[in-house]
């Protein structure tokens, strides 16, 4: 049994999020977790929200809230939709509100600094007078130098999209005030990438051993890192900003100096890692996730991601060499980056009201249909997105007509004829091709979890209910229960004996991707569901289940998925036009 870390990328405290953000991050990441704690590994699953920036800064200022408090609302937001969707982590905590943050950080900035992978210098940024701060980022707006698009913003220019150096910024405009910034000299310092990349990240990704980590990452990773690789500069890794984690002391006399967003944000899965460790009783504890070569980091992110989590943080790991208790710190193991997931063709905006409300959408709908829709339709190779026809297909077609009809015709035939309970086989029935199908397609499915295919998951599970299905048409005991000849009577209760041992099965490998309608079946099945509900088990194609024992009393058949009609389809595509203000 292996050790795995699992992260997802820490979601911005700055507005919400939506089900784009969830089928790219953090669905994934809880699928192949339940799979992984179900197959016997140890597993940690850490996340938390990142809360420090201007995009914050500026946000409360502007709202005329308290930093604090702002960053609750959204915490508590987020944390919200990742409950209704039933992903579960070890710990949720957030850069600002873990109490392990800060010193981790400003201990990672010493050790870069000692080991003499941060520079420092003097350079001219733009300073309100009026404000008496200076504007770093989006503090400022002006004219991009590439477009001329009026309204572009100290680090980007939404426009075009260009990287915008901010002394070139036209006309430039303080947001907070609407004064005109004057450049005024300030110290900051830089992260040495290229001087990290050549004392030990460029060797690690030059290392083609077929075994080694990074040889096994997706084409979008392994493209986006051999292009940055190619051209690694400094990064600057420090602001002038009121809220942030301050440098650490003894670094520079200069007040209001804090560590940049991006480079506090990753330390904050060791910070968390401490947290949880702190509250199973042994902070130390963290130590064994981080420094233990045995174990796996995963991270997983959004495309948006990648050259963070490929790049940046493993060479911020890298820098610490063993100023940790003398003991290097884990660079990653897997990183799957997912594309984009979009809504009905656009991309997912709150702001321009195109996206799904949350609450009033897990009023209605289950989150097990919408796991796994979005599984199914997960953007693993290639953006994807959500149509509503898509859910109601997948709700009404595949999840109930293929996985809840099998589970309830069996159960209610099994109440009709045999006293709700498991009946006698004489093991007429065991022996049958789509039977064997359906074992092949149950034995995929955790090779391809454990792949990052979800796809390809989600539709083995599907295909082992047709077998399923047609295993029961093709006997159709309906008829042999009704036959004069004892023959007949013994393999209808042989076939129906099977059919429940399969419900076993298909209730624990359903679990990762619908745990709440997995729970159900297994109270449909009643005492004939094995003790395993929480293991994974064999997962050979050659292996059927055991042989249920004759006479264990079954439950009562239930809806796993309800039915969604038309109409409610159509009334949700005519919200969702209405609400469309771009
Ligand atoms: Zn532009």
């Amino acid at each position: 049994m292996a050790k795995y870390l699992v992260t997802s990328a820490l979601p911005y405290a700055n507005g919400p999020i939506h089900f784009g953000h969830v089928a790219g991050a953090y669905l994934p990441a809880d699928v192949y977790v339940r799979y992984l704690r179900m197959s016997g590994h140890d597993v940690l699953y850490v996340c938390g929200t990142d809360e420090y920036g201007v995009a914050i800064t500026l946000k409360a200022e502007q709202e005329g809230v308290e930093y604090g408090p702002y960053l609750d609302r959204w915490h508590q937001e987020i944390k919200a939709l990742f409950d209704q969707f039933k992903i579960e982590f070890d710990i949720f905590s957030g850069t600002a509100r873990c109490p392990y943050h800060q010193e981790t950080a400003q201990t990672f900035f010493k050790n870069l600094l000692d080991c003499g992978l941060v520079n420092d210098r003097v350079e001219r940024q733009w300073y309100s007078e009026e404000s008496g701060r200076f504007l770093p980022d989006r503090y400022l707006t002006g004219t991009c130098p590439e477009c001329g698009h009026t309204e572009a913003r100290g680090d980007e220019c939404p426009s075009c999209g260009t990287w915008i150096d901010a002394s070139a910024l036209g006309n430039p405009t303080s947001l907070i005030d609407g004064s005109k910034p004057v450049l005024k000299e300030t110290r900051h310092w830089y992260l040495d990438l290229p001087r990290i990349q050549a004392e030990g990240l460029g060797g690690w990704y030059a290392n083609e051993d077929e075994n080694h980590p990074h040889k096994k990452w997706k084409p979008n990773v392994d493209g986006h890192v051999k292009a940055m690789l190619k051209d690694l500069r400094e990064r600057p890794i420090t602001r002038d900003l009121p809220w942030g984690v301050p440098l650490p002391e003894g670094v520079t006399d200069e007040s209001g100096k804090v560590l940049y967003v991006w480079f506090d944000a990753p330390i904050g899965y060791i910070s968390q890692t401490m947290e949880w460790a702190e509250k199973q009783g042994d902070v130390e504890q963290w130590r064994d996730w981080w420094q233990n070569p045995d174990c796996r980091l995963v991270h997983f992110i959004g495309k948006d991601n990648i050259s963070f989590h490929a790049i940046v943080f493993p060479a911020m790991l890298l820098g610490q060499k063993d100023s940790w208790n003398g003991k290097e710190l884990n660079l990653p193991w897997s990183i799957p980056a997912h594309e984009f997931y979009n809504l009905q063709g656009r991309k997912f905006s709150t702001s321009s009201g195109w996206y799904l409300d949350n609450k009033s959408f897990f009023e209605k709908y289950s989150a097990d249909a919408a796991r796994f829709h979005l599984m199914l339709t997960s953007p693993e190779t290639s953006d994807s997105e959500f149509t509503w026809e898509g859910f109601q297909t997948t709700n009404n077609s595949l999840l109930a007509d293929k996985l809840g009809n099998f589970a309830i015709r069996v159960i209610k035939f099994a109440a009709k004829r045999f006293e709700n309970k498991v009946p006698d086989s004489n093991g007429s029935c065991d022996d049958d091709p789509s039977l064997k199908q359906a074992d092949v397609s149950f034995a995929s499915i955790g090779g391809y979890i454990e792949n990052n295919e979800y796809r390809k998951a989600a539709q083995a599970l599907l295909a082992a209910c047709d077998s399923l299905n047609q295993y029961f048409d093709n006997h159709a005991p309906w008829k042999l229960i009704k036959s004069d000849s004892e023959d007949d009577q013994a393999k209808c209760a042989s076939i129906i004996e099977r059919c429940i041992a399969y419900l076993d099965l298909l209730s624990r490998r359903m679990s990762p991707f619908c745990p709440t309608a997995a729970a159900n079946l297994r109270q449909m099945i009643g005492q004939a569901a094995s003790d395993e509900a929480d293991i994974w088990g064999d997962e050979s194609a050659s292996s059927a289940p055991a042989r249920v024992a004759a006479g264990a009393e079954l439950g009562e058949a239930e809806v796993m998925f309800p039915k969604i009609d038309d109409d409610q389809i159509a009334a949700e595509i005519e919200r969702l036009l209405a609400s469309d203000i771009a």
